[in-house]
């Protein structure tokens, strides 16, 4: 009984065993095979060997005239529709269509797996001074494009000297930046007529801000804060001020606007040829009132409204040929004559600003040569445009003017301290100097 009972469960072990192992060979099977095929697919498992990484490269790029950032990334082997997702991420932060030539780029790439071309990893250029831009392919394979603002270090420039040669030509020779000097050609303009009171030692100076980077050594210039003349033991101060709830400009040391209503000169680096009053007429041959300026200048150069105001003629007029009149506010009117042409969209009724270009220097009517005549009509009667700075001009009053000759202090106080530190460096260049002459 025993036996049989040991027989039997033999039996049942073996039955057991034999369907696991028919069931183990039917199902495990096909995936065991597949196992080994990944398995062999693969580096060999006990010591795996580290996948080939793709050969990376980087480069600078420089933009050419006519190149977009799509025929450079073409050029370099990126796919156009990599290229293409590289724009579009890039276009969420900067306009690829603003890369100015000689614009460099820095590219990163490396060898496309199917070894057709290459991927663009990343690219890195700097826009202007201020700002650099990032673009990196990410794990999910996107784009990713960042701006950084950069951290510039701003000082203060003091450059003073003589003029010999003209104030563009020594300022710019003394170091000023271009920009600064329009600036305070600019601002000066209105008091200082550059062609006739500017004499060889006249004494400039000039202050502004400016921001640098110093990585690239970039430099940025802010304002133009303070600048002066000395023209003839006169000095001419003028401050770059913002009062309160109002528009920057600059002022005089007594706090008047140099802005003047009207511009004393309304054409550039023309000259003087004939003055206001009589004289004899160069073709009609009689004494006659020169009712204004003439300024010779050739065919063709431009003429701007001297102020704010409405065309009121603008229309070939006898002698005076090609004739503008713009009426200004206070009494005031401007004429420009003998023009060869008009400016496109002026005509009569038309509204003008100051500096705005209306006509073109010509020799229409009766002129001898080309040249601008230029008249100044007061309440009807003709005055001497060269007097013009007799024209009011505004002036800072009560808690204005207070901020105003604060703020004059505070500019004072930036300028020594500027110059303390310029003199502290000029002596310990010169011991440097000293130094190794020892
Ligand atoms: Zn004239």
């Amino acid at each position: 009984m025993r036996q049989n009972s040991f027989k039997l469960i033999t039996l049942i072990v073996c039955f057991v065993a034999a369907c696991a192992l028919i069931f183990y060979v039917s199902y495990k099977g096909p995936f065991l095979r597949k196992e080994t095929q990944e398995v062999s697919s693969q580096a060999p498992f006990p010591e795996p060997e580290p996948e080939p990484e793709p050969s990376s490269y980087d480069e600078t790029l420089v933009i050419q005239d006519g190149d977009t950032l799509a025929s450079v990334l073409n050029r370099l082997g990126i796919s156009a529709s990599q290229a293409q997702e590289a724009i579009e991420a890039l276009s969420k932060i900067f306009e690829p269509k603003d890369l100015k030539v000689d614009q460099e780029i820095y590219v990163v790439y490396e060898d496309s797996p199917d070894g057709e071309g290459y991927i663009l990893k990343s690219l890195y250029f700097q826009p202007d001074i201020d700002h650099d831009i990032e673009l990196t392919l990410t794990s999910t394979g996107s784009f990713d494009a960042v701006k950084h603002k950069k951290q510039l270090k701003h000082e203060h420039v003091n450059i003073a000297g003589n003029i010999n040669i003209s104030l563009y030509a020594d300022a710019l020779k003394a170091g000023a930046s271009p920009k600064m000097l329009y600036d305070m050609i600019k601002a000066f303009s209105y008091d200082v007529d550059f062609q006739r009171d500017i004499q060889p030692n006249t004494e400039f100076s000039l202050f502004y801000d400016t921001f640098k980077d110093e990585a690239s050594g970039l430099e940025r210039p802010g304002e133009l804060l303070y600048a002066k003349l000395v023209i003839e033991g006169k000095p001419y101060e003028i401050y770059r001020f913002q009062p309160t709830g109002g528009v920057p400009g600059y002022y005089t040391a007594l706090g008047e606007c140099v802005k003047k209503a009207l511009l004393r000169t309304p054409i550039d680096g023309a000259r003087l040829s004939s003055g206001f009053g009589n004289r004899k007429h160069p073709i009609l041959g009689f004494t006659k009132m020169h009712k204004g300026v003439d300024f010779a200048a050739p065919k063709g150069t431009p003429i701007m409204a001297a102020g704010d105001g409405i065309v009121e003629r603008c229309n070939p007029y006898g002698g005076y040929g090609n004739y503008i009149c713009v009426r200004h506010n206070g009494n005031m009117k401007t004429a420009y004559a003998h023009l060869s042409r008009y400016a496109k969209g002026i005509s009569t009724g038309k509204k003008v600003h100051q500096g705005q270009v209306i006509g073109y220097v010509g020799n229409t009517g009766s002129a001898t040569g080309p040249h601008l005549h230029f008249e100044l009509i007061q309440n009807g009667k003709h005055i001497n445009p060269q007097k013009i700075t007799q024209l009011p001009s505004s002036k800072l009053t009560g808690k204005l003017l207070i901020e105003f000759k604060a703020f004059m202090k505070k500019v004072e106080k930036m300028k020594k301290d500027r110059e303390k530190q310029q003199m502290t460096v000029a002596h310990s260049g010169s011991s440097r100097l000293k130094g190794n002459t020892l």
